[in-house]
């Protein structure tokens, strides 16, 4: 047999499958160590360890969230050249004015980030709702657009109106029939103009998760009689010329582009039909959707998308210029609403493993001994007999032995000791059988069930909840790897669990590496710290988290490009994430009245005479410490802990059956 080949940096890329969802935006260096490449080049390349080693020497907790602004910057301007590519190369007659939907990433860092690097574009912003709408007028300028899309209240339409008196390029969608009215009197009030968009219900649905976001029983946009009945509103009113925009959006996450061109195409007959009609209609807004390919695979499922970004844009051009082609119209400014595919790549989620839950591990000693019950004996048995050729049989046979423990023990007939032993001798058993697996010619559903419970659990100092609410509620997949050790074959196969207390809280699927049985390949810890990444992480994540077991928002580093540094960044900002103090008062405790309470309590100890007064002046301090401390696990860990891991939440369980099995 040749000698196996040394573990190289290609192949951690290839495990990780970095290449298919990186955008070439990361990369691993010769150290192992991912690299951030905003220009998707290995110049001026950013190592994520030095960002690491950085944040911690300012005293900066884990977890952190490391945005990286010029891969923000890049985005905008990509799908801006991209789409000026596109118009020059096809001769389109309209321009391109993007907006970005602020609900996808509301940071007003990154909004700002945004609007600045799509300044020269006139790039604009969009609204859903009131609040959102008194950002937009605030930062967007006057030569962009903004968007108003969502459920709209009066008080909302005189916004807007507020928003076309002090210039800016207000465009109000209407979604709802009475939503014209409100509008056409906000700006009767405000005596302006309004600009008014339609939002269309498409036949076409969408692809991917969101596809109930379009169709005819979607909740927003106008049925064809809903169009002709605002059109013969604003005829009546001498309106015509305020129409100014066809919206539709077909939800977010398109993962088949032919979703894509068929919207694009029934969207584009509305404009036409509509100019037709004498309404002074300027642009298509084609809303938003184009994915973000976050397991890489190129492929039309929900987490991928069998499309690049240019292929999008070059097909929403083609698509609205075949249409006005055969309709003979003028060819509309182009719109569209991009959100996920602007902000989900640059950030980065950065989170500590502080330790392993190992399956079968043992902290005492358990020997065999004289006086061991026969359960335990035949296990023993069992693990010593075992062979490649009775693999099923041996793990059949220690199921039984354990479930017979069970009984023994709730029977009261089997003492802890050998209970413990029998335990240990299972896992050592399915650790054996696990050996053998891979030389095995047929491999039983229970027997891989079985192996997949022997895979490590890695905890990990985050909260699923608050940072990826997305894996939790909607299954969705980001990509994770280890940041660094990308030189040294990662030999173990894990689950990641968080520090919540809810048994959802962890994450067994995984992007790319299902040649890895859906687990995530980890390095073996070894007692210095183990950082894995969380990518993609920019779109939606942010403000859908929640503060589940009072975890809180996660500390934030904003990094830029400078060659002029030592290590080719700096970090401009940095933002703290919440303290305890911080989401109790979100609930509605004050931090006051918790420690008088605390007082009080410690004062009656003194006046009983258990606590000396200055024992309760301390007792109170520390519970005040506490409050301003973060919410996360401080806690890097030891050598010890790394290895053989008390192994807490190893109690076997015998795959697909019931854990207890009940008493004969
Ligand atoms: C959410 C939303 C968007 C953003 O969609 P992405 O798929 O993130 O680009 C755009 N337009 C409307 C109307 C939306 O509701």
């Amino acid at each position: 047999m040749p000698a196996p080949k040394p573990w190289t940096l290609d192949d951690s890329s290839e495990l990780y499958n970095l290449q298919g969802w990186g955008l070439n935006y990361f990369a691993i260096n010769a150290k192992g160590h991912v690299v951030v490449q905003p220009k998707k080049v290995a110049e001026g390349a950013i190592d994520v360890m030095d960002v690491i080693e950085d944040v911690s020497s300012r005293n900066i907790k884990m977890p952190v969230l490391i945005r990286f602004q010029d891969i923000l910057r890049r985005r905008v301007a990509l799908i801006n050249e991209s789409f000026a590519a596109a118009i020059a190369e096809h001769g389109y007659g309209g321009r391109y004015f993007g907006v970005y939907p602020i609900k996808v990433n509301q940071l007003r860092e990154v909004v700002e980030e945004i609007g600045d690097a799509g300044r020269p574009f006139q790039f604009g912003l969009e609204a859903g709702s009131k609040g959102e709408l008194l950002a937009v007028l605030a930062l967007n300028p006057s030569e962009a657009l903004t968007i108003v899309n969502g459920y709209k209240d009066e008080s909302m339409m005189r916004l807007a109106a507020l928003g076309l008196k002090i210039g800016r390029k207000v465009v109000v969608v209407i979604e709802k029939l009475s939503e014209l009215e409100l509008l056409l009197s906000a700006a009767r009030e405000g005596g302006v103009k309004p600009l008014i968009g339609l939002r269309v219900k498409l036949q076409t649905q969408g692809s991917g998760k969101w596809r109930s976001s379009s169709g005819h029983f979607a909740k927003f946009g106008l049925t064809t009689p809903e169009i002709l009945g605002v059109v013969e509103t604003l005829k009546a009113e001498g309106l015509s010329d305020c129409l100014k925009l066809v919206h539709f959006h077909v939800g977010s996450q398109v993962c088949d582009i032919r979703t894509i061109k068929d919207a694009v195409k029934e969207g584009a007959r509305y404009y036409a039909k509509l100019r037709k009609m004498g309404l002074g209609v300027e642009y298509l807004d084609c809303g938003g959707g184009l994915g973000v390919d976050y397991d890489g695979t190129h492929t039309a499922v929900d987490s991928s998308m069998n499309y690049s970004l240019r292929e999008y844009v070059a097909d929403v051009v083609y698509s609205v210029q075949e249409v006005c082609k055969q309709e003979k119209v003028p060819e509309p400014h182009l719109v569209t609403e991009s959100g996920r595919s602007m902000v989900a790549h640059h950030a980065l989620l950065v989170a500590n493993i502080f330790g392993a839950i190992e399956t079968g591990t043992s902290p005492v000693d358990l020997r065999e001994g004289a006086d061991e019950h026969q359960v335990v004996r035949e296990l023993r048995e069992a693990l010593k007999d075992l062979t490649p050729k009775n693999i099923a049989e041996s793990f059949h046979d220690g199921q039984q032995h354990l479930e017979e423990a069970f009984s023994l023990f709730k029977l009261g007939y089997l003492g802890l000791e050998d209970k413990a032993k029998v335990e240990n001798l299972y896992w050592k058993l399915c650790l054996e059988i696990g050996k053998l697996l891979p030389k095995a010619k047929f491999v039983s559903e229970d027997l891989l069930e079985m192996q997949k419970a022997l895979n490590d659990q890695y905890l990990c100092n985050f909260s699923v909840f608050q940072s990826l609410p997305d894996s939790w509620a909607i299954n969705q997949i980001f990509p994770i790897m280890p940041l660094h050790r990308l030189a040294e074959e990662p030999l173990r196969r894990a689950s990641v669990v968080d520090i919540t207390c809810d048994s959802d809280g962890k994450i067994t699927n995984f992007a790319a590496h299902r040649k890895a049985g859906g687990t995530l390949p980890v390095h073996a810890l070894d007692g210095s710290p183990y950082y894995l990444g969380f990518f993609l992480m920019g779109a939606y994540q942010a403000t859908m988290g929640d503060i589940h077991n009072l975890f809180g928002r996660v500390n934030e580093v904003h990094v830029f490009k400078d060659e002029d540094e030592p290590k080719g960044y700096y970090i401009e900002e940095t933002i703290q994430g919440q303290t305890i103090r911080d989401v109790l008062s979100q609930i509605q405790y004050s931090d006051y009245e918790l420690v008088k309470r605390i007082k009080e309590a410690a004062d009656s100890q003194v006046k009983a005479g258990a606590l000396k007064p200055r024992e309760a002046a301390e007792i109170v301090d520390r519970y005040e410490a506490v409050l301003s401390e973060y919410t996360y696990v401080d806690h890097l860990p030891t050598a010890d802990e790394n290895k053989g891991a008390p192994s807490h939440g190893a109690q076997p369980a015998t795959p697909g059956k019931p854990t207890e099995p009940v008493a004969p």
